[in-house]
């Protein structure tokens, strides 16, 4: 979704929450307690809201990836739920990452509140408060569809999913590289091209002293493309891998450790906007290189799930994406497994003519082939 300038506002974090949890999760929220830290030139606003038991608190769910944004959606992520319009479900997903949550309100002191009960983690912006009052904000006669009530629980499955996945094959130490930059530029070779040539690329850019962004930035581009001849498309994916060390340079002096402290959804955006990179290099990079808790998906991942009954064939990136980032616990070290586990199966096991007497799933697989 593209913002028009007419539609263009500017929203300004009251404070900021300070509590000990730093990923975001599903569950479990119920007895964190936190302290929301009101920026103090508006500690007067604050006066009289110790009067209410509980409070509504608006904030910005800062570490979730933007991008587009599916317009329908199975709610929490479960294909067996109907599908509906994004704006009738809880789904994180949306343009504007808002977050709305009543909590108990603990204390006030000051310009410090402490509740229980947010489900936002440490450092995220609060852009409002509001008292909660019986009556106002609660509804007798509410009705509600009946997937609010009968929903499976598709993070279970794929918990569960998982669980087999990592006692069946183990950790398997992604991303293999040296350093965030060699990261994103493995990324695009990557790109329809097997592992082992990308290596054979990275190897002789590296005996070439060029797997720097400035050494990318003057090497001629027949000789780049020359070095990196192994991966395939090689005159395409050195123009990429040129437009890539000329974005680093103008947008952050190649320092990506500043780059990378910078909001997810925002870098996200800046860099599909980089010549050569598309959704699943943009997600690579951010979970492998940037530590940022984005699920990615290639067509292995979808594959997987469709035979798995979980999406339907052909689902989009982004519903794709849903389903993991809906239903699983935002965990940088799950996602980084978790993905890297669904290739390693579909390139294994589960390959385009499955290999379902070897699968760690076949008891729960409904494409399961018994032969
Ligand atoms: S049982 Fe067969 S089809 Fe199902 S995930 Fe395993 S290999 Fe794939």
């Amino acid at each position: 979704m593209v913002a028009t300038r007419k539609s263009r506002m500017t929203l300004k974090a009251i404070g900021k929450v300070s509590n000990e949890v730093t990923q975001p999760r599903r569950q479990g929220w119920e007895k964190v307690i936190s302290e929301i830290v009101i920026d103090s030139r508006l500690t007067q606003a604050l006066d009289g809201l110790d009067g209410f038991s509980h409070i509504k608190v608006l904030f910005w769910m800062h570490q979730l990836a933007a991008g587009e944004v599916p317009l329908k959606v199975h709610p929490r992520g479960d294909p067996e739920n109907p599908l509906v319009g994004l704006f009738a479900t809880r789904s994180p997903r949306r343009p504007n990452p808002i977050g709305e949550t009543t909590v108990r309100l603990l204390e006030r002191r000051g310009n410090i509140l402490r509740v229980e009960g947010l489900d936002a983690v440490c450092g995220t912006p609060v852009v409002d408060i509001k008292p909660y009052i019986p009556g106002n904000d609660s509804v007798a006669d509410a009705r509600v569809p009946s997937w609010v009530t009968q929903s499976r629980g598709i993070g279970q499955r794929l918990e569960e999913i998982y669980r087999r996945l990592m006692d069946g094959y183990g950790p398997q130490h992604w991303w293999p590289a040296e350093d965030p930059f060699e990261v994103m530029v493995g990324a695009i070779l990557t790109q329809s091209a097997a592992w082992g040539n990308v290596e054979k690329a990275i190897a002789s850019l590296k005996e070439a002293g060029a797997l720097s962004p400035a050494a990318l930035r003057r090497l001629p581009l027949a000789d780049l493309a020359k070095l990196i001849r192994p991966c395939g498309y090689y005159n395409a994916k050195a123009l990429k891998l040129k437009a890539l060390a000329q974005w680093l340079g103008e947008s952050c002096a190649d320092d990506l450790e500043r780059l990378f402290r910078g909001d997810t959804a925002a870098l996200r955006g800046q860099m599909l906007s980089i010549h050569g990179i598309g959704d699943e290099t943009a997600d690579s990079i951010l979970l492998y290189a940037a530590d940022k808790p984005v699920f990615v998906i290639d067509a292995y991942t979808r594959r997987i799930l469709s035979r798995l009954g979980l999406a339907p064939v052909g689902v989009s990136y982004a519903a794709c994406q849903a389903i993991f980032m809906d239903s699983l616990p935002a965990d940088i070290g799950l996602f980084n497994e978790y993905h890297a586990l669904l290739v390693y199966l579909a390139k294994n096991v589960c390959c385009r003519r499955p290999r379902c007497r070897e699968c760690c799933l076949a008891d729960i697989c409904p494409s399961r082939v018994t032969e």
